[in-house]
């Protein structure tokens, strides 16, 4: 069989990894980074189902983890929805799912290379799932903690400030996972500092006075910036999957189910180039037309609504429709999935 090799070692990477592992193709998986590692996330997965888990193999690392059922938004401290999802969103840490995935990977015979950073290379039979690209001037700020002991936790919250939001989720051993993403200005304050200092100009202190008085954990503390959402620009022959491919804003909580969805769509096409029955500009083609179909709906819905979420406008509105009951909250959801 012709061997597979993987560059980016996240959840695109690792899952397909695992799948064509378990088809018995040879795969070679580098990774810039070493695990475990806290990543700049959500940490809640709206939309994988259990088909695109099951066959990939890895339904089993979710056991266990809380699931949400509800999720409830807040405009400037007030709530202005509440409501139950299509489907329950899982509630796990990256340090933890990029951990055990990496560990199965190497159980079924996966070669995994950590600490090994590619240059971008086009080449026969390479998979190129290394995330989002680095954009020189970025617009966005993303940043997270874990807080221990949070009182008055309401499960699944969003909260929308002026300029930004954030998420909370609870995920395993009783942390909340905070995430925000804000507009790249100068905030002042380093580490937990500047997360307070963006959720306060952002219109959101009371929820920074509310994280303050649990317990963060400073070492889960990360920020990312230069990145941006949409299609993401690749080399034109480079197989791309996951954020390499296209990233979509986070307040859907879709990201991650859609790098989980485009392994899924990669690993039959990739098995039988393995197998030699099909050329890989087939498999180009076959992955590329495949993940359109799937991802266009979302992405383009995701990016008609968040303007919507960062404008005092676009906020009124929403607010407005969703005191009225006239959010299509579950129909939107459904969508973004
Ligand atoms: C602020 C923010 C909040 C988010 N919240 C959520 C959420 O709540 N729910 C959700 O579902 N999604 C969320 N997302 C999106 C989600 O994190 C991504 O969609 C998901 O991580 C994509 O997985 P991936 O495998 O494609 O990329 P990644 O997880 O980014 O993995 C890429 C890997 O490639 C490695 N790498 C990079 N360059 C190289 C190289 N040159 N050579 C080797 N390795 C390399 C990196 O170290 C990394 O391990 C959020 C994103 C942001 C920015």
């Amino acid at each position: 069989m012709k061997e597979v090799t993987i560059v980016g070692g996240g959840l695109a990477g690792l899952s397909l990894g695992i799948a064509l592992r378990r088809a018995r193709v040879p795969v070679i998986l580098h990774e810039a980074g070493q695990y475990p590692r806290h990543r700049v996330c959500g940490e809640f997965i709206n939309g994988a189902g259990e088909e695109t888990l099951t066959r990939l193999g890895i339904t089993d690392l979710f056991s266990g983890v809380p699931l949400h059922e509800e999720t409830r938004w807040f405009l400037g401290g007030e709530r202005i929805y509440g409501g139950r999802l299509e489907r329950p969103a899982l509630g796990v840490s990256r340090r933890r799912l990029d951990l055990d995935l990496a560990t199965r990977f190497q159980e079924l015979g996966g070669q995994l290379h950590t600490g090994s950073r590619q240059k971008e290379e086009v080449r026969e039979g390479c998979v190129w799932t290394a995330g989002r690209k680095m954009e020189r001037s970025s617009r966005w700020i993303g940043l997270k903690v874990h807080v221990r002991k949070l009182t008055d936790q309401r499960g699944l919250e969003m909260h929308l400030g002026r300029h930004g939001y954030a998420g909370l989720a609870p995920v395993e051993d009783g942390r909340v996972n905070v995430c925000g993403l804000f507009p790249n200005r100068r905030y002042g304050g380093r580490g937990l500092e500047l997360l307070w200092n963006c959720l306060a100009e952002n219109g959101l202190e009371d929820l920074a006075g509310r994280l303050r008085g649990g317990d963060p954990d400073t070492g889960s503390f990360l920020g990312v910036s230069a990145f941006s959402f949409g299609l993401q620009a690749g080399s034109g022959g480079l197989l791309t999957l996951g954020d390499a491919e296209s990233m979509i804003p986070p307040f859907t909580g879709n990201g991650m189910s859609m790098a989980f969805e485009a392994a899924e769509i990669a690993v039959d096409p990739l098995r039988r180039y393995a197998g030699g029955t099909v050329c890989w500009m087939e498999v180009l083609r076959d992955i590329r037309g495949s993940l359109r179909k799937r991802f266009r709906r979302r992405l383009f819905t995701a990016r008609v609504l968040h303007p919507l979420l960062l404008t005092k406008s676009g906020r009124f509105l929403l607010a407005g429709a969703a005191r009225s009951g006239l959010l299509p909250f579950r129909t939107l959801s459904r969508i973004l999935r």
